[in-house]
């Protein structure tokens, strides 16, 4: 088949909810992914932040495919021998005493928001039916009617109402807003991106993340940090959140903790909060399967052992050094931490971001835009210095051929 008859099947027969780069993809390797034609491509996008690890690593593919021979799924019904290692591991490594698995992201932030509400009621004395959570314009969590309850993007909320009440937005990076908002006594948890990925990599100033956590303890109000995407080496640091030392109460994880292999996500809190949610109370019959747990542990392991955080804070800051100095009208601004990066595209000549990514992609390099003009950049963290600098040479190549 053609990559034309590829994509033309899909349209046919695939709901129409995105809107792909064309190109058809049929293998990938580390820090490559190749196309039904055969031809290369760097993987600037990392599947939204989920492949850190680069594609197919051998021990997160061994890992799978070893317990896949043995046992798949038990459901939560019974035990089984798997699922207690990776939550001690889990627990160690990011330092919580509890953890819930689950399978997307959006079902991670689905479980936080359900596990401080309960919190809420049962802790703080919030009366039942009026705990309400502080989230932040630009937001995104995912794809569930409460979350997109959350949202003020009407591509994301737009035609899905009646809306999931009990959400109060203000804007980010603002902390008279939060501080405003939180002398409600209703108010049970704040819930924040350390750096708004799919907005656009917004990273915000440095201290909120600190001072929005200093005022959530001393209203009595649960600091809940989506990390699914900036979680997992991604920032330059296990997590985006210690870069200011703030540790989240409710740490909502997904894409990375798996490496991409399948759908892992998770949440993680100390007794305090985890122990209001009691059996029968929420659950899912894919959380914590023995695939997951074994492939979740591999890919940790292999943030850790193969020091991917450091690689990316050093690389990030080489990539945004280089970017920053191409001489291009189009390029308005880049932004970011670690290997989380966007560049802000300004159009010419009718010529959008969209163009430029097709044009890297002609070069082989694939990257998306996001919200029209921003173009974000996520390698996989296993990239060297002299991958990332020919990548920068085909981004620099590519906006060349605009000018
Ligand atoms: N939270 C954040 C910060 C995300 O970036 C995403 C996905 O991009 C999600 C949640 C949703 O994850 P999933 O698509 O696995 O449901």
């Amino acid at each position: 088949m053609t990559a034309e008859e590829y994509m033309e099947r899909e349209a046919r027969y695939g709901a129409h909810n995105y809107h792909p780069l064309p190109v058809v993809l049929e293998r990938g390797k580390g820090i490559y992914v190749w196309d039904t034609d055969g031809k290369r491509y760097f993987d600037f996008l990392s599947a939204y932040s989920a492949v850190n690890q680069g594609h197919c690593h051998p021990k997160i593919v061994k890992a799978m495919t070893d317990q896949a021979e043995k046992l798949a799924l038990t459901s939560r019904a019974f035990y089984n021998n798997v699922l207690g290692e990776w939550e001690e591991f889990v627990t160690k490594y990011f330092g919580y005493d509890k953890v819930l698995p689950m399978n997307t992201g959006a079902e991670a932030d689905e479980t936080a928001l359900k596990l401080c509400r309960k919190w809420a009621y049962l802790k703080k004395g919030v009366p039942d039916g009026k705990a309400k959570i502080i989230v932040c314009e630009g937001n995104f969590h995912g794809r569930t009617i409460t979350i997109v309850s959350l949202s003020n993007d009407p591509e994301a909320y737009g035609g899905y109402g009646p809306f999931t009440p009990g959400f109060v937005k203000i804007p980010y990076n603002d902390i008279p807003a939060l501080e405003e908002a939180l002398k409600d006594p209703d108010v049970a948890g704040f819930l924040v991106e350390p750096i708004q990925g799919e907005a656009g990599v917004y990273v915000p100033d440095e201290g909120y993340l600190k001072k929005a956590y200093d005022l959530c303890k001393a209203h009595n109000v649960l600091f809940m940090a989506d990390e699914v995407q900036t979680g997992i080496a991604r920032t330059g640091r296990l997590l985006a959140c210690d870069h200011e030392g703030v540790r989240p109460d409710i740490l909502i994880l997904g894409k990375a903790i798996s490496g991409g292999m399948m759908p892992v996500s998770c949440v993680l809190a100390d007794d305090d909060i985890m122990l209001c949610i009691k059996p029968g109370e929420h659950g899912s019959t894919y959380g914590g399967n023995p695939i997951a747990a074994k492939v979740s542990i591999a890919a940790l392991e292999v943030v850790r052992d193969e020091k991917l955080a450091e690689n990316a804070e050093e690389l990030g800051k080489i990539f945004r050094d280089r970017i920053g100095k191409i001489q291009s009208d189009m390029v308005e601004l880049v932004r970011g931490k670690g290997l989380l990066n966007a560049v802000v595209i300004k159009p010419k000549n009718g010529k959008t971001a969209w163009d430029v990514c097709l044009k890297l992609r002609d070069k082989g390099l694939l990257a998306k835009p996001t919200h029209q003009h921003i173009i974000r950049f996520a390698p996989p963290l296993v990239i060297n210095k002299v991958e990332l600098l020919e990548a920068i040479g085909i981004i620099e190549n590519a906006l060349a051929e605009f000018e």
